[in-house]
């Protein structure tokens, strides 16, 4: 039951191939630090690689190439199959929203000549990861006339930073006897954005300061933050990682490494699949897959009936045939085993970097639940996928029994009835500002799920 290594299958020219794919991924991280963002450059990649927004085509035939975007945060991405829809799509479908803070309504103030913006977290994150790091803020401000501005701050090497301060070592005798999940309360996540007066204003000078910085580079007012979608990230691009180059640090590979894997494979293919091929990129995962661009909404269901309609093949019943007749990679990342924090680890069942390709067939928590427990049958399928496709891969899942879990949004396409399976990346530091992924397995990851469109 010992799976292999990747990187020892790899000859001197596909290794290159492995670096090389590592730097095309490290340049789609950088461009997309958000779901906005990275919906955004999904879909500049798309168009020029032949895709059309659904809403401009009026009639679909094999081998068209289609996009949705659902309100700027979720994508989707179809190649219509040579096989009736009715038989059932292979799909492959991630997440695009990453663990973070994000601004409060009203978040500006003023304390003791600094100037703060309040922040709430989104997601499961280590409060305490999040102090004393170089921050940049990105984001939209909708104004009551319509315009949307776009706000990045941070990023360029001559931008400003932001941050969050930490005690200093020397008074924090009461600090460090605190438990970690309250040595940093939430509302201690207060960004620090401006220390400088301004010098006619009595009352909050400092913030008065910030206010007319906002309103002469994005002609905000401060009321303006009331309909603003600002994300507190980390600032800075990713990195090669480890002295061999065989990892990548970077913010967000939870998951936009398998949403880039799966639009990578998708572009991979030239001719007309058999089966109609979706790649679905989500918002809200880290919160629950609520609102109108989480997977629990409707998108992904309602695009599959307009495409039934513009290849004139839609029924209500032929939908749901679609529907349960589908095959999915629920592709979202694996909790990298971290021989630092062996004991948490069961290790015949641990996704190791740089093995490949991860298939969790379950995920939940104390005794599986909340968990899509993929069927024995569809994973036997897989195996075969895979080995035709020359693919490593690995299984696993995630952490000791009782020690803690998580879920993806693999439960929500089962309902539907159709057949899902978890895989994806192993994550070293996952949900932490900077974490670390092999490029190993990256490169598997499009291989598998190249392989499974084609094939499944
Ligand atoms: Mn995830
Ligand atoms: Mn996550």
């Amino acid at each position: 039951m010992e799976r292999v290594n990747a990187w020892t299958t790899y000859k001197k020219r596909e290794e290159k191939k492995v670096m090389d794919l590592g730097k095309a991924y490290r340049a789609f991280l950088d461009s997309g630090k958000t779901e906005r963002e990275c919906a955004r450059e999904t879909i500049r990649r798309a168009e020029k690689a032949g895709y059309v927004g659904l809403e401009k085509v009026e009639a679909l035939k094999a081998g068209d190439r289609v996009y949705v975007n659902t309100m700027g945060k979720a994508v989707q991405l179809y190649i219509i199959g040579s096989e009736p829809l009715e038989k059932g799509l292979n799909i492959v479908g991630a997440h695009i929203d990453s663990p973070r803070m994000d601004l409060k309504q009203n978040p500006l103030y003023e304390d003791t000549d600094l100037a703060y913006l309040d922040t709430h977290y989104y997601g499961g994150i280590k409060k305490y990861q999040w102090v004393t790091l170089p921050l940049a803020l990105h984001g939209v401000v909708a104004k009551k006339d319509g315009t949307v501005v776009d706000v990045v701050i941070g990023e360029d090497e001559e931008d400003p930073v932001v941050g969050i301060s930490d005690l200093l070592i020397h008074l924090s005798a009461t600090q460090m006897d605190k438990k970690a999940s309250v040595v940093i309360e939430g509302e201690a996540l207060d960004v620090i954005v401006g220390g400088k007066p301004q010098k006619d204003v009595e009352k909050e000078p400092v913030k008065a300061a910030i206010l007319a910085i906002l309103k002469e580079k994005y002609g905000m007012e401060e009321e303006d933050f009331l309909s603003a979608e600002i994300e507190v990230v980390p600032a800075g691009k990713s990195r090669d990682f480890g002295l061999d180059r065989s990892m990548i640090i970077g913010y967000g590979h939870d998951d936009r490494v398998c949403a880039y894997a799966e639009i990578e494979a998708m572009f991979r293919i030239t001719d007309t699949p058999k089966y109609t091929c979706c790649c679905i990129l989500a918002d809200k995962e880290e919160i629950g897959s609520v609102g109108a661009t989480g997977m629990r909404a409707r998108y992904f269901e309602n695009t599959v009936a307009e495409i039934m309609d513009k290849t004139g093949e839609y029924s209500e019943l032929k939908l749901r045939r679609a529907m349960t007749n589908s095959r999915m990679l629920s592709c979202d990342v694996s909790a990298g085993y971290d021989p630092a924090y062996a004991g948490m680890f069961e290790k015949k069942n641990a996704a190791y970097l740089g093995k490949g390709v991860c298939f969790n067939k379950y995920t939940g928590s104390r005794g599986k639940s909340g968990s899509n427990d993929a069927n024995a049958e569809f994973m036997g399928k897989l195996r075969a996928v895979m080995e035709a496709g020359k693919v490593v891969y690995q299984t696993a899942e995630l952490g000791k029994v009782d020690q803690g879990g998580g879920g993806t949004i693999a439960y929500i396409c089962a309902l539907y009835g159709m057949n899902v399976i978890d895989s994806g990346v192993a994550v070293l530091s996952m949900h932490a500002p900077w974490e670390i992924i092999s490029k190993a397995d990256l490169y598997e990851a499009v291989k598998a799920y190249h392989a499974f469109l084609l094939n499944a």
